[in-house]
């Protein structure tokens, strides 16, 4: 089995299968190709990359305590990845700081996943806006940047989610490509997924950096099926023609160190 340690229920963490995520396994279907160097428009949704030969691996759910291996992993080869970070979850954030930092300052796109890992369709305006904010006081102490990522918890969104994530200065993202790891998938499966994938599939990959299996294992396997697919792996941002980091961040300041307040 996948889960290993101290792992929430795996409900949380399951994509649910209500209407309003149908979009999210249907490829590209809300994915507007845009000119090299355009930004996404805030409150776009977007389900796969647009720029051929790019693969934009995303592993949510952390930081934890997977995450630090796995970022060395991808450095070690070269490439980049997006992590959908969450503000407590299986871990708190704050004592993942380092962490968060070390995948900031390794060129991986750091991006919202929200504080509590909550539907959102579910909440109303107030407290959506609440599980947003309280991530970017985060990211704000502990790096000093606004994502403008996100990727709304198990994919769940409707117009309503859509409209009040752009009116915060959000770009969505859900996926196309699901490796099931969430699901109980064994890698093998995984594997047999990726392997059964075109040659440019252009795919946003959903994958969990909180699972010790897909951290340790399923994570370092797909640096080399990419690049025996001659596909460069890279961040979200980058599959899209986004500009870096203008595409990724806005530039808050104030990264602080560490004091009382740095705590879930
Ligand atoms: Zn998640």
């Amino acid at each position: 089995m996948v889960l290993s340690g101290t792992a929430p229920p795996t409900t949380t963490i399951q994509p649910t299968t209500t209407t309003t995520t149908s979009t999210a396994t249907s490829p590209g279907n809300t994915t507007v190709p845009t000119q090299p160097g355009t930004e996404i428009p805030y409150g776009r949704l977007v389900t796969g990359c647009t720029v051929s030969g790019t693969v934009a691996v995303t592993f949510d759910d952390g930081p934890y305590q997977w995450t630090s291996a796995l970022i060395d992993s991808l450095n070690a080869a070269n490439v980049k990845a997006t992590f959908f970070m969450v503000g407590k979850l299986y871990g708190c954030i704050y004592d993942y700081a380092s962490v968060v930092q070390k995948a900031h300052n390794s060129g991986h796109q750091i991006a919202s996943h929200t504080w509590e890992h909550k539907d959102l369709t579910s909440l109303s305006t107030a407290d959506q806006q609440s599980q947003m904010t309280r991530l970017e006081t985060a990211f704000k102490k502990i790096l000093g940047i606004k994502p403008k990522w996100v990727r709304p918890p198990m994919g769940a969104q409707n117009s309503q989610v859509l409209s009040n994530l752009g009116n915060m200065g959000y770009k969505i993202v859900t996926w196309n490509f699901d490796s099931q790891d969430w699901n109980g998938a064994s890698v093998s499966s995984s594997q047999q997924r990726f392997n059964a994938l075109g040659n440019d599939p252009k795919i946003i990959p959903l994958e969990h950096d909180a699972l010790q299996s897909t951290a340790q294992q399923l994570g370092p396997w797909l640096i080399t099926w990419a690049k025996q697919r001659n596909l460069k792996m890279v961040t979200l941002s980058e599959c899209l023609g986004e500009p870096i980091p203008g595409g990724q961040y806005t530039n808050v300041g104030g990264a602080t160190p560490r004091d009382s307040s740095w705590v879930c």
